[in-house]
């Protein structure tokens, strides 16, 4: 078959699946299907790399839950839009923004997403949540983008996207957004120098999916995931030797202290997934984010504690409920 042909198929496949749960949702609407029918939650990895610098092989963070055609983003790394896309998850489905914390590879398309989501057609509100100094930072770019906003509200007759955002602090952790069937928690999580940085737990239909944001090893963490059946954990899969090597940086350096004190390396993220009682650990935010991973060392490591499942990340992999 030629690549074309593959490619048209693979397109076919996504559009019908996402023709396929437009309709369940509109049906669940309507009331025509009960939640038990519909279609199962789905969690999308859309980015798996940590740091700042683009990369080649894998995105920046941020991961996507839909349920039932609404779509919950957690991070909003650069590309996060281009990501969505990619995996067919509905513009016009995004509703519900989680930020971990304001670091440049999970905040950088804050705005940007739901911007651009509003553009392909997205009419209705978008929350974001997350720590209360981003209120700052979205205000702001909204202006950057007034002119943009204006254009399209006179000549293509949007309605006004700054009345369509709204901006929810998370100030402890807690609950944050109880919707029934979707019910999100969140936890402080240790990641300094900054204060604010949370890691979220999506309960979905008895489905429950936690990302952890950036962190070092934290109890809030395994607190916050006890009996979880998704854990989706930052990663660093070097030593300290190995950490500075790799930044080109002296030990001391503080780029090269923050990696190790703000993350939670290979050594420690099984003995946290059997702390938490978890039944999959997925790997993500790799750091260093672009070279290969070393897939039997690090297991090899996970399993002298943890003995669930293991899955190691990649951009557009799809987890579902067994
Ligand atoms: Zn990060
Ligand atoms: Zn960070």
């Amino acid at each position: 078959m030629s690549g074309w042909r593959r490619g048209a198929r693979r397109d076919a496949r996504v559009y019908d699946s996402v023709v396929r749960r437009r309709l369940v949702a509109l049906a669940l609407v309507a009331g025509i299907v009960s939640p038990a029918l519909a279609a199962p939650p789905r969690l999308v990895l859309l980015g798996t790399a940590g740091g700042p610098t683009p990369k080649r092989t894998r995105a920046a963070p941020a991961q996507a839950l839909e349920v039932d055609g609404t779509v919950y983003v957690v991070d909003c790394g650069n590309g996060v839009g281009r990501q969505m896309a990619l995996a067919g998850l509905p513009f016009p489905g995004l509703r519900h923004v989680f930020l971990t914390h304001q670091h440049s590879d999970h905040d950088a398309d804050l705005v940007t997403l739901p911007l651009l989501a509003w553009a392909a057609g997205n009419e209705g509100t978008v929350t974001l949540h997350g720590p209360g100094p981003m209120r700052r930072a979205v205000r702001a770019g909204l202006r950057a983008h007034a002119f943009d906003i204006e254009t399209r509200m006179k000549d293509e007759g949007r309605p006004d996207l700054r009345k369509l955002l709204s901006v929810q602090a998370v100030p402890q952790g807690g609950l944050v957004l109880d919707q029934g069937r979707v019910r999100v928690t969140a936890a402080r999580v240790d990641h300094p120098p900054i204060e604010e940085a949370f890691a979220y737990r999506f309960d979905v239909a008895g489905w429950s999916v936690v990302i952890s944001g950036d962190t070092a090893p934290s109890q809030n963490l395994v607190g916050l995931a006890r009996g979880a059946d998704v854990l989706v954990h930052e990663v660093l899969l070097a030593d300290a030797a190995e950490v500075a090597r790799w930044l080109e940086k002296p030990p001391e350096h503080p780029l090269v202290q923050h990696v190790l004190r703000s993350h939670t390396s290979f050594h420690d993220v099984g003995r946290i997934a059997r702390e938490a009682g978890v039944g999959t650990l997925v790997l993500s935010h790799f750091v260093p984010g672009d070279a290969p991973v070393d897939k039997d060392a690090v297991l090899a490591e996970i399993r002298k504690s943890f003995h669930g499942k293991v899955v190691f990340g990649e951009d557009l992999m799809v987890l579902t409920p067994d």
